[in-house]
Order: structure tokens, then C-alpha cells, then sequence
């Protein structure tokens, strides 16, 4: 873990990363060591505009590491997913971000699907952010009234609402795909793609494509 200081046994998360020169370097004790660069690109979006669905298809056939960064909440035990949610967002984040960069460190860019990491603004307020070269961001989005018709289409959407899911809350989730849309219209490094009348593949081919001009 390259937050981890050999040296000095110090674990800070606002250690430097020199991107040209491929380093890391202790703030406790100035101690440097080599440091695999790699961006990171993030696939994100609202419920129901097709990210698990494009994640399926596009994992094992770019030249990355693709994760969920959703996993948590949906590890089938329970127990993380009731520790996960106890965990300030700032800290959860942070921890995403510490877990790709160190993912990173064999070799391979990460491509990260899910709604974590979306809001590009907090993303990269947090030291962690330091950890690439570049961040890039692909949102999913679509029509919000067609939104609201695919999350109350889902199977299960009426006990889910009722018990407060936050995927199956309507108007938090068409909120949410309004914000995806205007940080495309507001950032450069920042893209969406529009699937309210794209199909599966038209969406899993231009997920593809966008990662692959990346790598
Ligand atoms: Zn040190």
C-alpha cells in the first residue's frame, strides 16, 4: 500500500505523487518510492440509466480494471453493507479512491461503475484525488419522465420505495440524473451519454468506445 511509509511505518493519505516522475513521497519523512501512475475513469449515473447493465458487458473486454464501486452495499451478507453505511461519505469516497489508485499499482488503469464518485466537484475536493494523473467522467443519462417509468418499472420498486431504498426514491434519483447532466454541460472532463431512446447496445457500445479512446 503505497500510503504506507516502509521507513518510517507513518499511513498518510496526503502523501505526494509525483505523476512524471512515477514517485510517491513520505510527509513525515521525505522517504520516496516508485509509484505506478494511471488515471481513473468513472462510469456513473442515476438508478435506472443502465450502469450494472453496461458494466456486465464491458467487463473483460477493455484493456482495464473495471469494479463496481457499488459492491458494498450489495454484498450479499449485510454486514458490510450496515458497516459501509455508517461510514461518512468524505471517508467512503476517500477510501474508493485509495482502493483504485492502489488497484492501479499493477499495471492497468481502473474504470469504476456506479453512482460513488459521480459528483465530480466532491470527488475532487478530497487529497485522495491526488492519487491520478487525471480523473475522467462518463455519466448515463436519460429523460427524467423516462427515468421515473424505468425505476417504478424495476421488479420489487413498490416494497423498496416503502422501505426507503434509496435507488427507488423518484424524485432523488431524477435529482440526481439532473445534476449528471448539467456537470456535463459545466466540465470538460466530463461527458454523458444520453440513452432515453438508445438501446442496450447502443449504450454498452458507446460505454466501450468512450472507455477505450481513454487507454
Ligand atoms: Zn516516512
Amino acid at each position: 500500500m503505497f500510503t504506507f511509509c516502509p521507513d518510517c511505518s507513518a499511513t498518510r493519505r496526503d502523501v505526494s505523487v509525483d505523476h512524471d516522475a512515477g514517485t510517491v513521497t513520505c510527509p513525515a519523512c521525505g522517504a520516496t518510492r516508485q509509484y505506478e501512475s494511471q488515471p481513473l475513469l468513472v462510469v456513473t449515473g442515476a438508478s435506472a440509466v443502465g450502469k450494472t447493465t453496461a458494466y456486465r458487458e464491458v467487463v473483460g473486454t477493455v484493456d482495464a480494471v473495471v469494479v463496481e464501486s457499488d459492491l458494498y452495499w450489495l454484498e450479499p451478507r449485510g454486514d458490510v453493507a450496515t458497516a459501509w453505511r455508517s461510514v461518512p461519505d468524505e471517508s467512503r469516497h476517500g477510501f474508493h479512491l485509495l482502493r483504485y489508485a492502489s488497484l492501479g499499482q499493477s499495471g492497468r488503469p481502473v474504470v469504476a461503475f456506479g453512482s460513488a464518485l459521480g459528483d465530480a466537484e466532491r470527488t475532487e475536493s478530497l487529497a485522495e484525488a491526488d492519487y491520478f494523473p487525471c480523473i475522467e467522467y462518463l455519466a448515463l443519462v436519460c429523460d427524467p419522465d423516462e427515468q421515473a417509468r424505468r425505476i417504478r418499472a424495476r421488479p420489487g420498486w413498490d416494497g423498496a420505495a416503502d422501505s426507503g431504498e434509496p435507488w427507488a426514491d423518484v424524485d432523488a434519483q431524477t435529482a440526481a440524473n439532473e445534476r449528471f447532466r448539467r456537470l456535463a454541460d459545466d466540465r470538460a472532463d466530463y461527458d454523458s451519454f444520453d440513452n432515453t431512446d438508445a438501446t442496450v447496445d447502443e449504450t454498452v457500445t458507446a460505454v466501450g468506445d468512450w472507455i477505450r479512446r481513454r487507454l
